[in-house]
């Protein structure tokens, strides 16, 4: 996500280091080498020349500071600018003071849209509300398919048309659903809309249709970031044809050049209120302006990693684990356990770029074999209860059976065996009381 952009503002900044102070001359080049970057990421050109024009003025005016030096000066007014075109504030879904909050779906087709659909779904049910999905895309085929396995994926009820009734009318179907979200006391419902591949004006008429039929709380519009300069054409067009009350940005996971992220905000006015980051349902998160510009410019975004940490952990069963632990048992389980926390977490290298300053080993970050962990997984999966209790049961012939079980070569179970050893031994010694062995001063 925003790779070239980030690396292209990086550059720039490099030039202005160990400058005393700027010049004109300096801050118009900055500025030059952030318009090429930008206009490189598909931002659009008006977009540009606004923020261009705003850290120019801001920059040739920046006092002289005690704090910053001036290539930290100009990083935090590019900051702070680009907080701005993303939105400023965070801006979190509006429910209705008597539910069902509805909330409308709205995008071309493949933007994301009943994908999106699944992942709000499960997002709100973690919330504690009770959603349901009404499919009202009649016009591609599948699509009431598709968000009735996603529904069953996210475990919410789907309201479809019943299969064989031939096309059917969109708006009876989302009048109906909302009535039986009403009589199922649902208080949350999500109306996934038809799309077609490029906007046309039936299209529109139909989704303005069942804007006024169901009166939603929110309309959202959902934008593919990787479309590119057409991001400016499609948002202008729902913004008049349907509106909509705020944007979600998806496939922002891809090698995107993210322009749309960096414009749809301006151009419409219209907040940014979540980002689809992959194909799982959990590839899903608030947009936050702030951290997303800190992302961008590789501040990191320890705020996002933090609260999906939060998430992926459970505190009681934490605390239970580490008195266990402190008892001095450490078993085969515990590992496993630890292994699918950082997975619930995401891949391996999502959570390293969530950390500032891993921008430069984006190559190894990258190149960090993901499979290393299922192979470790499959392992242990393979184990009896026995083995993964007590591992020093593990003999000759327990490593045959786990390696063909695992699909794995015995070396790789007697690597891991040995580890496993490794690990409980440090785990005792921190339970005798002895704290972290070579860090003195953390008690165990
Ligand atoms: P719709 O036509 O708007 O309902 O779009 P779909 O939900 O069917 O999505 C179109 C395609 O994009 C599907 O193959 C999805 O799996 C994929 N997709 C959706 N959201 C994301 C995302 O955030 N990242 C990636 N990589 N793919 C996505």
């Amino acid at each position: 996500m925003f790779d070239t952009l980030q690396d292209r503002l990086q550059s720039a900044f490099k030039n202005l280091r160990g400058k005393g102070r700027l010049s004109e001359a300096d801050i118009d080049a900055v500025a030059r080498e952030i318009r090429v970057a930008l206009l490189d990421a598909d931002v659009a050109v008006p977009v540009v020349r606004e923020f261009i024009a705003n850290v120019k003025e801001r920059a040739s005016g920046a006092e002289v500071s005690q704090a910053l030096n001036p290539a930290q000066q100009v990083i935090k007014i590019v900051n702070d600018e680009l907080v701005t075109i993303l939105g400023g504030e965070t801006r979190r879904i509006r429910y209705a003071k008597n539910p069902p909050t509805v909330i409308m779906l709205a995008g071309l087709q493949g933007a994301g849209k009943t994908t999106l659909a699944g992942k709000l779904a499960l997002w709100l049910k973690e919330q504690g509300k009770s959603p349901m999905l009404v499919a009202c895309d009649l016009q591609r085929p599948n699509a009431v398919t598709q968000l009735q396995v996603v529904g069953g994926q996210a475990g919410v009820s789907v309201f479809a048309p019943e299969p064989g009734n031939g096309v059917g009318d969109p708006v009876q179907v989302a009048t109906a659903g909302l009535a039986e979200a009403r009589r199922t006391l649902h208080d949350v419902v999500i109306v996934d809309t038809a799309g077609r591949l490029g906007i046309d004006a039936e299209l529109m008429q139909q989704a303005a249709d069942i804007r006024a039929a169901v009166d939603p709380d929110e309309v959202l519009f959902v934008i593919d970031a990787m479309i590119g300069q057409d991001a400016v054409v499609t948002a202008q067009a729902f913004l008049e044809g349907v509106d909509f009350t705020g944007v979600v940005l998806t496939k922002l996971d891809g090698d995107a050049r993210g322009g749309a992220a960096l414009s749809v905000r301006s151009i419409t006015g219209r907040p940014i209120m979540f980002a689809s980051t992959g194909e799982k349902l959990t590839d899903f998160e608030t947009f936050h302006p702030d951290r997303m510009a800190g992302r961008i410019l590789d501040m990191g975004d320890m705020l996002t990693l933090i609260e999906q940490a939060e998430k992926a952990f459970d505190a009681d069963q934490a605390a239970k684990d580490a008195e266990r632990l402190m008892g001095g048992s450490f078993t085969m389980d515990d590992l496993l356990k630890q292994l699918e926390g950082i997975a619930k977490l995401g891949s391996m290298s999502k959570v390293m770029g969530m950390i500032p300053g891993m921008g430069q080993y984006k190559e190894q970050i990258n190149n960090f074999d993901e499979r290393q962990f299922d192979k470790i997984k499959a392992i242990i999966k393979s184990m009896t209860p026995a083995e993964r209790d007590n591992p020093k049961i593990i003999d000759g012939s327990r490593r045959l059976r786990i390696s063909k079980g695992s699909g794995t070569e015995v070396k790789d179970v007697n690597s891991l065996v040995d580890q496993f050893f490794g690990m409980q031994k440090m785990m005792q010694q921190m339970a005798k009381g002895g704290g972290i062995p070579g860090m003195p001063g953390i008690p165990g």
